[in-house]
C-alpha cells in the first residue's frame, strides 16, 4: 500500500537567530523565528509524514506550550515522526522538497541537506530531492522577511 503526503512551512527571518535549514546550519545575518530550531525544511518533511498517515499535523504532535521543544532540534522531532511512520508499518519510498529563500543562496548547502534527510528518513540520497528557489523579490520570501519550504513524500508498506 501506498500512501502520498505533503507538508508545508514558513518561519519570519529575525536577526540573532540561527538559520537551520535540512540540518544545515548556514551563518547568515538572520534565522528562522520560533519555538524550536525552526528548520523549515524539517518542518514540511514532519507535515508530510503525518499527513501520509492522517495522524494529525506538527502543531498537535510538537505544541508551542510543551517546553520539551522549546529550541528543540527539528531532526529529533523528525525522528520522532519517522518511528510513528515505522510502528505503521511503513516506509518512505522517496522524498521531493523546496526550499523557499530569497538570500543567501542554497545550492551549496543542497548536498549536506540531501545527507541529512536522508539517514533522518532511513533512505538512498538518491531518493532524496531538495530543490531551492527565491521569491523573485516578490512576497514575504522575496522581500527578506520568511523562509518556506514544500515538501512531498511516497510512504509504502508491505500490507495491501
Ligand atoms: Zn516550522
Amino acid at each position: 500500500m501506498y500512501r502520498v503526503g505533503i507538508g508545508q512551512d514558513t518561519h519570519r527571518l529575525v536577526a540573532g537567530r540561527p538559520l537551520i535549514l535540512g540540518g544545515v546550519r548556514i551563518a547568515f545575518e538572520s534565522g528562522a523565528y520560533g519555538h524550536s530550531d525552526s528548520d523549515a525544511l524539517a518542518h514540511a518533511l514532519i507535515d508530510a509524514l503525518l499527513g501520509a498517515m492522517s495522524d494529525g499535523d506538527i502543531g498537535s504532535h510538537f505544541p508551542d506550550s510543551n517546553p520539551k521543544w522549546k529550541d528543540a532540534d527539528s531532526f529529533d522531532m523528525l525522528a520522532h515522526v519517522l518511528k510513528r511512520v515505522e510502528a505503521r508499518g511503513f516506509h518512505v519510498v522517496n522524498t521531493d522538497a523546496t526550499v523557499m529563500l530569497e538570500r543567501p543562496k542554497l545550492r551549496e548547502f543542497i548536498g549536506s541537506m540531501r545527507v541529512n534527510v536522508a539517514r533522518a528518513l532511513n533512505i538512498d540520497v538518491d531518493c532524496v530531492s531538495v530543490k531551492a528557489k527565491t521569491g523573485e523579490g516578490l512576497d514575504a520570501v522575496g522581500r527578506g522577511e520568511a523562509v518556506s519550504a514544500i515538501a512531498m513524500v511516497l510512504l509504502m508498506s508491505k500490507e495491501s
